[in-house]
């Protein structure tokens, strides 16, 4: 059985009080409205997530950060290393988020190092990877993904186990254009494929693929009824913690 997951990027949105009562009022919805089975992770800014760790304190949702240095430690100024998140209690991290690959460069080789370092740690990488809609048209597309899954595949088998996969097509991202429940089962079923082809059927069928890009209450059931969609990484919607929870209450399988 895979984890089934719903994850909330909050991206640089929020003031630490705005962060604090979307965390209270999300606390709230799921005393009235209990999760059957999902796990939920909540994705802030880094400045917020000590503090958030204490407001989350027995509730059993997660935290994760939405980057982390290729580095272990040392003289380089601003980044935050995973052992730093290892330490105040953050057990999640997303890696080549599409605004990350587009305003940072990201590339493969620092993905791998920096897959390398939440593993090490002892953090759980949620790697994203997704075409835009030129690769799309322009019949790229299962290259794309090939390649973007490059540093996850290149990785040994029990590192690889500890990963979840994010299917974000980048132009279903803020757009209000999701992708179809058959465009995304087509991609999670090509994604799973190429996970079998490295490490065989048994860790294919356990790995965790989520999808992401403009996922709300009014389409998260039919996009998480498909066989091979593992629940969601969610944006815009995960700002409102009624609509979040309903999204996380989504599943039918
Ligand atoms: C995202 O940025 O990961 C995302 C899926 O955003 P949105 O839900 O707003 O499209």
């Amino acid at each position: 059985m895979r984890d089934k997951i719903v994850a909330g990027n909050w991206k640089m949105n929020l003031t630490s009080e705005e962060a604090i009562r979307l965390t209270e009022d999300i606390k709230i919805q799921l005393s009235t409205n209990a999760l059957k089975d999902v796990k939920l992770i909540l994705i802030p800014s880094y400045i917020y997530l000590e503090k958030m760790k204490s407001y989350l304190n027995n509730t059993g949702v997660f935290l994760g950060a939405q980057d982390v240095s290729s580095r272990n430690n040392g003289a380089y100024t601003g980044e935050v290393s995973a052992s730093m998140l290892k330490s105040i209690g953050v057990d999640y991290c997303l890696l080549g988020h599409s605004e990350r690959r587009q305003y940072h460069k990201e590339n493969n080789e620092g993905l791998s190092e920096k897959l390398y370092r939440l593993i090490e740690n002892k953090l759980t990488p949620i790697f994203c990877i997704g075409e835009t809609l030129e690769e799309r048209e322009g019949g790229q597309l299962y290259e794309i993904i090939k390649n973007q899954l490059k540093p996850a595949l290149d990785l040994k088998e029990n590192y690889f186990k500890k990963i979840i996969l994010a299917y974000e097509p980048v132009w279903a991202i803020g757009t209000g254009l999701t992708a179809t429940s058959h465009q995304a089962q087509e991609m999670h079923a090509f994604i799973r494929k190429e996970v079998e082809k490295g490490f065989g059927d048994g860790v294919a069928s356990e790995t965790s693929i989520l999808y992401g890009g403009s996922c709300k209450p009014s389409n998260a059931q039919e996009l998480f009824t498909c066989k091979d969609v593992d629940g969601g990484l969610i944006g815009g919607a995960s700002l409102v913690a009624e609509d979040f929870i309903s999204i996380a209450n989504s599943f039918t399988k």
